[in-house]
């Protein structure tokens, strides 16, 4: 591989109105990714179907979302949005397929997700693509699906589903709540390498859903604790430990909402240079701003 597949597509991008900054972030993103030779940006040019989404969902719970009968996860009612949205979960769905068809890494600029639950949307997310992608492979191919998900907040609709639809045994569901993805002093071998790389050989999925979430920084308001080098190492220490086994990944963006756009920006942007550190094999070149840095050390 010489270069990185990244899905995109103009019809994800909508203004929900909102503080999250996930329904306009991958039209920036995707600005700045285009210019790198190491990325390859494919339009997924899929939607949603209220069929698919009755594999996680409710299905009445579906149906009065999709008509704007009842709230999305941004607090709005407008169709305009939701198709936006079905988009967005189409891009993830077609990552994770395009993934197990031998290709190892798949940015998808993505988020919102984790949140939705088996009938309820919340926190900026409508629908849990990151279950549904693991349903559809269990269906299709008999595949096990596992979702890191370095998220700052805890990904309760992808839980919520699992249990719901008793996924345990080709799903699972895994965030390092005790060190927030803090690599440690120690890299691999630091606590968080050691119980990803412990999961892996425990769980042996055949994909990895990576919520390689911006929101852990600890200059984000909602945030972590993280620095921008130690979230850089984070997502080294993830693609690594799936390159190894050969375990194809889907990275998304997740949260982020960092007073400076463009320190969340930055962050999501390290996250590629990471990807192309460990899978085209060419030293990473993050970029760990000043102004960043100050809000580090405040
Ligand atoms: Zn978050």
């Amino acid at each position: 591989m010489n270069r990185i597949p990244v899905f995109y597509s103009d019809a994800q991008v909508h203004d929900a109105g909102s503080f999250s900054k996930s329904p306009l972030k991958p039209g920036l993103l995707v600005r700045k990714i285009a210019l790198d030779p190491c990325f390859e940006v494919i339009d997924p040019v899929v939607s949603i179907t209220a069929e698919e989404l009755y594999l996680v969902h409710d299905d009445h719970h579906v149906d009065a979302v999709l008509s704007a009968e009842i709230e999305d996860g941004f607090g709005n009612r407008s169709l305009k949005s939701i198709d936006a949205i079905k988009h967005t979960v189409g891009n993830l769905v077609q990552s994770a397929r395009f993934a197990v068809s031998s290709n190892p890494i798949v940015w998808s600029l993505t988020s919102g997700f984790h949140h939705a639950g088996h009938n309820f949307c919340g926190g900026y997310c409508t629908f849990d693509a990151l279950t549904l992608a693991a349903e559809e492979l269990h269906r299709a191919r008999n595949l096990k699906t596992l979702i890191i998900d370095e998220d700052a907040h805890y990904g309760n609709g992808c839980v919520n589903i699992i249990a719901m639809r008793g996924m345990e045994d080709y799903c699972r569901y895994h965030q390092s709540s005790h060190t927030h993805g803090d690599p440690g002093a120690e890299g691999a071998t630091g606590r968080y390498g050691r119980e990803l790389n412990k999961l892996l050989d425990e769980f042996k999925p055949d994909l990895i859903l990576y919520q390689a979430g911006a929101d852990n920084w600890v200059g984000d308001p909602l945030g972590g604790s993280l620095t921008m080098q130690q979230l850089y190492l984070r997502d080294l220490i993830t693609f690594q430990a799936a390159s190894d086994r050969d375990i194809p990944v889907v990275v998304n963006l997740a949260g982020g909402y960092a007073d400076h756009y463009d320190d969340t920006l930055t962050i999501h942007m390290n996250t590629g240079e990471a990807m192309k550190e460990v899978f085209l094999g060419q030293a990473g070149n993050p970029i760990y701003p000043i102004s960043a840095v100050v809000l580090e050390n405040m």
